[in-house]
């Protein structure tokens, strides 16, 4: 009998033949889809040898809800209601579609990326990225990367390896997934110099630092988290104006500030006038670009990068080139016009009409108006969390997290957060498409909730 049962499990190429099963080559391809049935066959065959009848009507679901699994993990666009604005783990900051929309053609043809069209030779890869960032930072000149943490690297790596750098007790910080100051300066061959304590740093504790072997003074941005109390450290220009010729004064300024005010954070400008020599900060944060890493100062510095073997290895390519050009053109023509990110910070009563719009016609018992706060994210602002609004969800049947389960699981899915144990929405972050469709999504679990 089991036998038998067996023998009624079609071969893997019959069921790839099946229609029900052909729909999946489009969404995940055709030999994801096949693993996806060995793996549900597999799975399934265990079934039918511990006794169960061989059924067609068991076995096709099993297979679906695989091939689900992979189609669910592809990257695609999700419903950011966490009030996080620039979360890392969602793509920081969306690129603006009418900047996506110009770098259309350059990307999907060919470009003149690294091609002089004066001469018909090889030409710098940057178009105007470069006078752009230096316009917007006043820095002499500038040179980008794959992402900030590359930036930091390559500056130890082409200025401080196998010297000192000194970085203040209240700066060695861990950013995001693994990207840990001490380590990457350790792995740049630098040796690092740790001055100060954690809450204060003075600026004798900067100069008794340095000898001869001192390569540079790295300030770093403390991007996820802030001091607060008795603390201290020199004002930036203190510093520069103190040191002794040769030492390099480097911030890695993070977010990537430029003409935002933003309480606590300082803009590029004004550190490049403060005497930094060189600054580095990410493109996909603030400035709502593309990820890349900017770094801006010195020209003979920068050069001194863009020789580097190392910077072969981290430079962006056409995409990011021209998404990037298109992001600082877009920032220089529209100094008022603020991104959704940024703007949201500041509109509490946009949050409050936002809610209202999105619970119009829904349970009144179920989706209720909140207080809640809203932090910008990306290395920004750390301790400021900004008035907001949000939508609580409040059922008697489901636990908060089943209740986001259920909101991750539409599709687009949508990302909801638990606050003091209850199921919260901020709708801060959305444009009028995606809270059209949240309301949708709230109206389709409602009887359910
Ligand atoms: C975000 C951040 C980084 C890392 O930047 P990536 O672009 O993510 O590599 C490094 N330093 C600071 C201060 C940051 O805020």
């Amino acid at each position: 009998m089991e036998n038998s049962e067996m023998k009624k499990i079609p071969q893997i190429e019959q069921i790839m033949n099946d229609e029900r099963v052909g729909s999946w080559f489009e969404k995940i391809s055709r030999p994801l889809t096949a693993a996806s049935v060995r793996r549900a066959v597999s799975h399934y065959r265990e079934k039918v040898i511990s006794g169960r009848a061989f059924s067609e009507h068991e076995l096709y679901p099993i297979i679906d809800q695989v091939c689900k699994g992979l189609y669910d993990r592809r990257i695609r666009p999700v419903i950011n209601a966490t009030g996080v604005i620039l979360h890392t783990n969602m793509g920081r900051s969306p690129i603006l579609p009418e900047v996506w929309d110009d770098c259309r053609e350059v990307n999907t043809g060919y470009s003149n990326l690294e091609l002089s069209l004066k001469t018909g030779k090889r030409g710098k890869r940057n178009g105007l990225v470069p006078l752009l960032i230096n316009t917007l930072t006043g820095a002499e000149s500038s040179t980008v990367v794959n992402n900030n943490a590359a930036a930091v690297y390559l500056l130890l790596s082409t200025f401080a390896a196998g010297k000192e750098v000194i970085v203040s007790r209240g700066e060695q910080v861990q950013i995001g997934g693994g990207f840990r100051i001490p380590e990457i300066l350790a792995a740049s061959g630098a040796k690092l110099v740790e001055v100060g304590t954690t809450n204060i740093t003075t600026l004798a504790d900067y100069l008794d630092a340095v000898t001869d072997d001192t390569a540079m003074i790295l300030k770093v941005h403390r991007a996820n988290f802030a001091l607060r109390g008795f603390t201290s450290e020199p004002a930036l220009k203190k510093i520069t104006e103190a040191l002794p010729d040769g030492i390099l004064t480097v911030v890695d300024q993070g977010s990537g500030v430029l003409n935002e005010n933003l309480p606590g954070e300082k803009k590029a400008q004004s550190l490049i006038d403060d005497g930094a020599d060189i600054i580095s900060f990410s493109c996909d944060k603030i400035l709502g670009g593309p990820q890349g890493g900017i770094i801006a100062g010195k020209k003979e510095l920068i050069d001194r990068l863009d020789r580097h073997p190392l910077m072969r290895t981290m430079r962006p390519g056409k995409t990011i080139y021209s998404l990037l050009e298109a992001t600082l053109l877009h920032r220089m023509e529209n100094p008022g016009a603020r991104s959704r990110h940024a703007e949201a910070a500041d509109s509490f009563e946009e949050a409050s009409e936002k809610c209202r719009k999105i619970k119009r016609g829904l349970s009144a018992d179920i989706f209720k108006m909140t207080d809640d706060t809203l932090c910008i994210g990306g290395g920004s602002t750390p301790d400021e969390f900004f008035a907001s609004r949000a939508i609580e969800i409040i059922s008697d049947k489901m636990k908060p997290e089943r209740i986001l389960k259920i909101l991750r699981d539409s599709d687009p899915p949508v990302i909801g957060t638990i606050k003091h144990e209850r199921a919260f929405l901020n709708p801060s972050a959305l444009n009028d498409d995606e809270m059209k469709y949240l309301k949708s999504v709230l109206k389709d679990i409602e009887e359910n909730l």
